[in-house]
C-alpha cells in the first residue's frame, strides 16, 4: 500500500509537469488532487517539516522569507522560490546580520524552495525540503525594487578557458562571506565551483575548520548552495552522511579540478532535458493535496 501510494504521487507529479491539459493550469486542478509542486503557490498548513531528502522530498509548513531583510535582499522573487523551513529562515536572517555588521554590502539570496518544497520544473534537483539556498557572489548590487530584481544577471568569478578565479572579482570580501555561511552549526555542507575551493584552502590561514564543510561541486561559480542539517523538529528528514575529517584542501580536491569548467551558457530558447522524476515520500502526499489557499495567485508580498 505504501509503495503504491508513493507510485501515485509520483505518477501524477510526472503526468502534470508533462503539462497535461487541466492539470498544468492552476484554474482547472481540483481540491484534493496532486499537482506539480511548482503551481502550489501558498505553503500547507500546520506545523514545518522537512520531509524526505533534499533532492527527493517536500516542505510542510513552509515559510516565506520577507524579501528585504537586514544585510540582504532576495532577487528573482518571481519564481516564487523564496520559502523554506524556519531553521533556514532564522539561519539567513543571522547570516545577514553578520554580514552588515563585517560591512560586506548586501547579500543576494536566489533560490530556496517552492510553498511546499517539491521537484522544481526547471533548475535544481534538490531544494526540494526548504534546507537549501543559493547565495550569489555578486556583492556589489544596492537594495532594488522588488520590480527590478528578476532580471539581474549573475556573475562568474572563474575563468573558464583557464580554471582560475577573476581576481577582478574576487575579493576579500567573498571570502568573508562564505566563511560567515559556513560558521553556523545548522550548516550540514556549502557546495562551490573546485576553483573558488582552491583559493579558500589557499587563503585560509591555520584555524582552517571550517573548510571542511565547503564541498566542490560543477557550477556554483556565480553563487554557492548553503545546505542545513535536518532540524530537530523534522523526523522524515533524510540527513546526507557528514562530511568526511579534514580541510578538503587535499587530493579530493585535486582530483575535482578539471570538473571546474562552468557550464556554457544555454542558447536561447534550448529546453532543459527532461530530469527523471524522484519518488516521495508518501506523506508528501498530504502536503500537496490541493486546497482553493494552496493554488491562490497572489504573492504575500
Ligand atoms: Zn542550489
Amino acid at each position: 500500500m505504501r509503495a503504491m501510494v508513493r507510485n501515485t504521487v509520483t505518477a501524477l507529479v510526472v503526468v502534470a509537469s508533462l503539462g497535461m491539459p487541466g492539470l498544468a493550469k492552476p484554474a482547472a486542478a481540483e481540491p484534493g488532487r496532486a499537482v506539480a509542486w511548482h503551481l502550489l503557490r501558498l505553503p500547507s498548513p500546520g506545523p514545518a517539516q522537512a520531509i524526505g531528502g533534499y533532492a527527493a522530498g517536500c516542505l510542510a509548513g513552509g515559510v516565506a522569507l520577507p524579501l528585504d531583510g537586514i544585510g540582504y535582499q532576495v532577487i528573482r522573487p518571481g519564481r516564487h522560490r523564496y520559502f523554506g523551513h524556519p531553521a533556514l529562515l532564522s539561519y539567513l536572517d543571522g547570516l545577514g546580520r553578520r554580514v552588515q555588521a563585517a560591512g560586506l554590502g548586501l547579500i543576494n539570496i536566489g533560490d530556496m524552495a517552492q510553498p511546499r518544497g517539491g521537484p522544481m520544473n526547471t533548475g535544481h534537483a534538490s531544494h526540494q525540503i526548504g534546507l537549501d539556498v543559493d547565495i550569489w557572489l555578486r556583492l556589489d548590487l544596492p537594495r532594488l525594487p522588488r520590480t527590478s530584481r528578476d532580471n539581474l544577471k549573475e556573475i562568474s568569478v572563474v575563468n573558464g578557458d583557464t580554471l582560475d578565479l577573476v581576481r577582478s572579482l574576487w575579493t576579500p570580501a567573498q571570502f568573508t562571506l562564505i566563511r560567515l555561511a559556513a560558521e553556523d552549526p545548522r550548516v550540514s555542507r556549502i557546495f562551490v565551483n573546485p576553483v573558488i575551493k582552491l583559493e579558500l584552502c589557499r587563503s585560509t590561514g591555520a584555524d582552517r575548520d571550517w573548510l571542511r564543510l565547503i564541498r566542490p561541486w560543477y557550477g556554483h561559480d556565480d553563487h554557492f548552495h548553503v545546505r542545513l542539517s535536518c532540524p530537530a523538529d523534522s523526523p522524515s528528514c533524510t540527513s546526507q552522511p557528514p562530511v568526511p575529517p579534514g580541510d578538503g584542501c587535499d587530493t579530493e580536491l585535486m582530483s575535482w579540478l578539471p570538473e571546474a569548467r562552468p557550464p556554457a551558457p544555454k542558447k536561447a530558447g534550448t529546453p532543459s532535458p527532461p530530469r527523471p522524476n524522484p519518488t516521495l515520500p508518501a506523506a508528501c502526499q498530504n502536503v500537496n493535496l490541493t486546497t482553493a489557499a494552496g493554488l491562490a495567485g497572489a504573492n504575500p508580498w
